[in-house]
């Protein structure tokens, strides 16, 4: 299914939510006390690589991750995200507009390959719980539900969405993830799902642990983040509407990933970038790019090149939507 940029992020409501979250930022993130990171996929010492809102990112040489540091203390964006007018909007309005367009086009697909990940890897001990870490609005866990036999609880800290996923009568532990103690779950095989969250975290290792500490013995973990070898980013640099703090902190990638879930223990069954928009981003984005290579491509190529070009990009893992299973051995 063809899927556009503008059907799932339409340029006049996502600019507004971009004005809130310049002000925001300001709020939220101009006092806040700021510390040096290392990469937080290999313990790397990161180059600068790009600034943006005040926020500056940093290109791992080791593992090509691409990282904010200096980061914001924690507080701050537990403040941002727990309730911020720019949250507010893409809960209340932003969402809103985009949820039809967004089932169709992003949730019924993603709850098609979530299905076939966990009828791949169950091995004749069914999986009963989808964990959706970050929840959202809840739709994916509205749309794996309509297609499986499984029931769904959704991980949420923002007030306004929980309070949305309620009102769909959907499970909802209203908390970050890093609160949740192990045994706080029901009993039973689980597959923990983060859809666009990995980018956001302030502690990518925190969050590994925590998911890994609740996680039973052959569970399952499947998330959905950013690549930095994504050729939007790579392309785009600074210029790339990814990179955009407060909210996209982390860009590991297919490689730098695997090397760290398997450092905190998780076994990496899948890593694949089955991204859609890339050459989309790309063509809209034009004026930014430098390169006369992929400038020319993007003008001589015709819909059904570019197409045949986007599918080549998911495949050889070049995509910035990445996709990663995996399972607590
Ligand atoms: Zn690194």
């Amino acid at each position: 299914m063809k899927v556009t940029e503008e059907e799932i992020r339409p340029e006049k409501v996502f600019n507004e939510y971009l004005q809130l979250t310049n002000k925001d930022v300001v709020d939220y993130f101009e006092n806040a006390e700021r510390f040096d990171i290392l990469c937080p996929a290999c313990g790397g010492k990161g180059e600068s690589w790009a600034m943006k809102s005040g926020f500056s990112y940093k290109l791992c040489p080791d593992c090509l991750s691409i990282y904010v540091s200096p980061r914001p203390v924690m507080d701050a964006f537990n403040a941002y995200y727990t309730d911020s007018p720019s949250t507010k909007f893409w809960a209340t309005t932003f969402y809103k507009v985009t949820e039809a367009a967004r089932r169709e086009k992003l949730w019924k697909p993603k709850a098609q390959m979530i299905r076939a990940r966990i009828k791949q890897y169950e091995d004749n001990d069914p999986v009963k719980y989808i964990i959706d870490i970050g929840g959202g609005y809840g739709v994916f866990d509205e749309e794996i539900k309509n297609i499986m036999d499984i029931e769904a609880i959704i991980i949420e800290p923002s007030v306004h969405l929980a309070k949305i996923c309620r009102e769909k009568g959907l499970s909802v532990v209203e908390k970050f993830m890093e609160e949740i103690q192990p045994g706080e779950l029901p009993d039973g095989r689980k597959c923990y799902v983060s859809f666009e969250l990995f980018e956001h975290l302030h502690d990518a290792t925190v969050f590994l642990e925590t998911v890994f500490n609740n996680m039973q013995k052959n569970d399952l973990f499947i998330f959905t983040t950013l690549s930095s070898m994504g050729i939007d980013i790579q392309l785009l640099g600074e210029h790339a509407k990814a990179l955009s703090p407060p909210h996209h902190l982390n860009f590991l990638n297919p490689k730098s990933v695997s090397a760290l879930l398997q450092k905190n223990g998780f076994t990496v069954l899948e890593a694949i970038t089955p991204g859609k928009l890339d050459i989309d981003i790309l063509k809209k984005n034009q004026q930014y790019i430098k390169d006369p290579f992929w400038k020319n491509v993007l003008t001589y190529y015709n819909e059904e090149q570019l197409a045949t070009l986007q599918e080549f990009i998911a495949s050889a893992g070049l995509s910035s939507h990445m996709m990663i299973t995996c399972r607590k051995p």
